[in-house]
């Protein structure tokens, strides 16, 4: 065994041996693996083997289509066969809606570049005569479905990583992990130490274990699986004499069954909503190559449907049934990327489809180890979408919900209900009280909108414009006519202290920093010049700078925060997290309201926007900025949580006379759409430049460096790839949500990123990218967006269509 390298991968499952294999194309040798048994000893060996691209995140998604292409390649480098099926999938609808969801996978796969098609139920039928089309209404299918042997393929990156001159120890076990003085990690082992520049988790059903060997407890569960094997059925006997090839896969929704060709006979695997975690706190190590006891009670309601839905199935005798586990993360995708606080620390885990996603996990791994950067938008599979809240407890109903619901739709207005609520503020049973209708945001209870008296504060889940859409409306027109009041709490809030602050922040963001009292909003990118966030920063005096950001990417950012610190500990950073707490008041009589509950000046001009002060608001003391995303003349009033709840007590009752309203981040998010404000992770993500995105007045290229200069310089000589444009879509009953495609002269050539009704310009509205040349192409009807199957005229708009010289926020 080497005693010094570069990068050490604990686990030797589908997973490691793909982050090995990547490290080694990117370049770096000095690497290797170590495994405690033998490779594929953990969930690798027993997985069925099934790949696909579908995946309800466009990126992973993508990630996926690269990890079936990589198979070939992997073939050809190792001369070890993967064992490879392309038999194609089909997905079949039993529903109106779920034809709506093929519908919209399908017109997303279109602007990925991935081949699908929307057939008839005689057209599914023909492709799997094995189905009874009277149980269907249509289906959709997916050319790069496929499967292959779990065993081979591992095998197959394993190979070819030690060609690339990675190093793999087999039978040795990672007992324990020490952070060294210099940075790098002491690797304990049961053969000997070693030394380590980075180390990579990719533990699978051990995960939690080697986590928790640096402190850690990662939201990761195991959750048993079944799938049975059939004997050789005359059905599939007969197909494959006639056609000359193999069924295909199938995904059947209402059963919650998949199911594919294996030699003569059938595999078929469920998701049955009765399911177990394995090993809810201590995966044991001496788990070895071992199954579980099948429990064929648990799948027998979807073993039922299923053989209604493919009657063939039920006469076939059942050779084998294997019972597993595999991991998952509270979301289902994986846990990807550098732990924030832990340097040289990496994870890959909760990969619970490794034949679809170990590629990609493997290749953004390895680039983000040796470039700094995955290369990728790989945020649906950051380790940092967690914070301190996705806790043992929450991770276990969460997964649980997740597994049941593998094959149920999500609806783009369905909150789910597992773990919560997990945080809640001071306000929730007050806004509740309201009609206040609650959305998980970041493990927090956020208000989404307000149910009138009389009307139930529940949303009906849909595609379509729903049941919150009149009462968004009266929230978003109280607005703009009176004044508004929502809870912000859900913000990221940092502080940066000390001498070195202000010249840190400027290295870090694009924007010049502001004066005491005074705000700027500036994006960060990476070196790269793509966009990694978003902020508003305020100056509260020299060498103290308060900053909100994406709650969703606190830790995410933290990271980014604290790999750039000075080492000479000039500047202090602190996250707030919940020790600091806001209310948002927004609308024409906002000033009225705020001066009711201040002796300060509040004036146009004793309180300009984008001015930021600290001062007492009903008693509190509070820290307000002149700023709000509604477009309106508004304020954040932020707090410490134990003032909240008077706060908010004390503008309401100043209110009551100014027509004050409750709102939620519906309309919040409406109000933005009208003023063509871009919104982070949906129109402002790491495959954007500042310049694509419209971001060009809050970059100030005269600043003499900050990361990402270089490339933002670069951008705007080269004028970008794409541009962010605002769309007046001719919509019906459906808005856009963001993903679907859009159209110019009959081709995909650019994507929606998020969509809604603008209730006060009374026009549905959308944003996304398109291509530079064609961002001026303002002509009526230029372009479409296709919404639910069906292609809808849109026309960019210039300007902003509410108040488009800012008049209202400014005045
Ligand atoms: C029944 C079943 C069916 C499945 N079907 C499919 C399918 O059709 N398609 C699909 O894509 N996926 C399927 N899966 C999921 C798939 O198996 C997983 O996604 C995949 O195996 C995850 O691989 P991994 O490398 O992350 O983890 P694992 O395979 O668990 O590998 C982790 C490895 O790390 C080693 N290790 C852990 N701790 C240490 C340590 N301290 N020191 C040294 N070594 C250590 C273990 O010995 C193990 O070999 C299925 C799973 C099951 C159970």
């Amino acid at each position: 065994m080497k005693t010094h390298v570069r990068v050490a991968v604990i686990g030797g499952g589908v997973v490691g041996c793909s982050v090995l294999y990547h490290l080694t194309k990117a370049g770096w040798k000095d690497v290797v693996l170590i495994e405690r048994d033998q490779l594929t000893s953990g969930s690798t060996w027993h997985a069925a083997g099934g790949f696909h691209t579908l995946n309800g995140d466009p990126n992973v998604a993508k990630l996926q289509g690269y990890t079936i292409g990589l198979y070939d390649e992997l073939e050809k480098i190792s001369g070890q066969s993967c064992g490879l099926h392309r038999s194609g999938g089909l997905l079949l609808a039993d529903t109106k809606e779920r034809m709506e969801w093929l519908k919209m996978a399908h017109a997303r796969a279109r602007y990925l570049g991935l081949e699908t098609e929307l057939l008839t139920m005689p057209e599914a039928k023909n492709l799997l005569p094995l189905l009874e089309e009277k149980y269907f209404v249509g289906a959709m299918l997916d050319a790069a479905d496929g499967n292959l042997d779990p065993y081979g393929t591992t095998h197959a990156y394993a190979k070819s990583a030690r060609i690339g001159g990675a190093e793999i120890y087999l039978h040795t076990r990672v007992t324990a992990l020490e952070r060294r003085g210099d940075g790098t990690w002491h690797v304990s082992t049961s053969n000997g130490s070693l030394n380590a520049e980075h180390v990579v988790n990719a533990g699978g059903l051990w995960a939690r274990e080697v986590g928790r060997m640096v402190g850690l407890e990662l939201p990761v569960l195991a959750m048993e699986h079944m799938y049975l094997v059939t004997d050789e059925m005359p059905e599939v006997v007969e197909f494959n004499r006639e056609r000359g090839h193999e069924l295909p896969h199938a995904i059947d929704f209402k059963s919650e069954i998949y199911m594919r060709q294996e030699h003569k006979g059938i595999v078929l695997g469920t998701y049955e909503r009765a399911c177990v975690p394995w090993q809810p706190r201590t995966t044991p190590w001496d788990f070895g190559a071992q199954l579980l006891e099948p429990d064929l009670d648990r799948i027998a309601p979807s073993l039922e449907l299923g053989f209604k839905h493919f009657p063939a199935m039920a006469k076939a005798g059942i050779k084998r049934v294997i019972n597993g586990p595999f991991t998952f993360s509270p979301d289902g995708n994986p846990l990807v990327g550098p732990v924030q606080g832990l340097p040289g620390f990496w994870c890959a885990c909760a990969v619970m489809a490794g034949f679809s996603q170990g590629g990609g996990v493997g290749l953004a791994l390895a680039q983000w180890m040796v470039n700094g950067d995955p290369g990728f938008d790989v945020w649906a599979m950051d380790v940092a979408r967690y914070g301190e809240w996705a806790t043992r407890g929450y991770t276990n109903e969460k997964v649980r919900e997740n597994y049941a619901r593998r094959f149920s739709i999500r609806f783009p207005n369905e909150e789910l209900p597992a773990a919560r609520p997990q945080q809640t503020t001071a306000l929730y049973d007050v806004l509740l009280a309201q009609g206040a209708v609650m959305g998980d945001s970041w493990g927090l209870e956020t208000p989404l909108w307000f149910a009138p008296k009389g009307v139930e504060p529940k949303d009906v889940v849909s595609f379509h414009r729903s049941n919150d859409f009149p009462h968004i409306k009266a929230e978003c027109l109280a607005v703009r006519s009176t004044v508004g009041l929502t809870e912000i709490a859900n913000f990221a809030k940092y502080e940066f202290v000390g001498e070195g602050a202000e010249a840190y922040l400027a290295k870090l963001m694009t924007n010049r920093m502001p004066l005491p009292g005074r705000i700027v909003l500036t994006p960060m990118l990476n070196h790269q010049g793509k966009l990694i966030g978003d902020f508003t920063i305020a100056c509260s005096e020299p060498g103290r700078y308060l900053m909100w950001g994406s709650s969703q990417a606190q830790i995410h950012h933290m990271r980014w925060f604290e790999a750039h610190l000075p080492a000479n500990g000039s500047v202090r950073l602190h996250r707030f997290g919940m020790s600091l707490t806001g209310i948002s008041i927004a609308g024409p009589h906002s000033r009225e309201l705020l001066a009711r509950l201040t002796d300060e000046d509040v004036s146009s001009k004793g309180f300009r926007f984008l001015d930021h002060r600290l001062m007492e608001v009903a008693n509190c003391p509070a820290k307000v900025n002149r700023v709000t995303y509604t477009g309106e003349l508004g304020y954040e009033i932020w707090v410490a949580p134990e003032y909240q709840r008077r706060l908010y007590d004390r503008i309401c009752a100043a209110g009551r006379d100014l027509s004050l309203i409750p709102f939620g981040m519906r309309a919040l998010l409406c109000l933005r759409l009208e003023k063509n404000f871009p919104t982070w992770f949906r129109e402002l993500r790491p495959i954007y430049g500042v310049f694509e995105a419209g971001l060009d007045r809050f970059v100030d290229l005269s600043k003499p460096d900050f990361i990402g200069r270089d490339a933002a310089l670069a951008e705007k000589a080269g004028g970008g790839k794409v541009r962010r444009i605002s769309l007046a879509v001719d919509a019906f009953d459906a808005d856009v949500l963001g993903d679907e495609p859009i159209w110019h002269q009959g081709k995909v050539i650019g994507w929606a990123t998020s969509g809604g009704y603008g209730h006060c310009v009374d026009r549905s509205l959308a944003q996304g990218y398109v291509p530079v040349s064609l961002a001026e192409d303002s002509g009526a009807g230029a372009f479409e967006v296709e919404i639910l199957g069906e292609r809808r005229a849109a026309t960019i708009l210039t300007e902003p269509p509410f108040d488009p010289s800012g008049s209202r926020m400014r005045g």
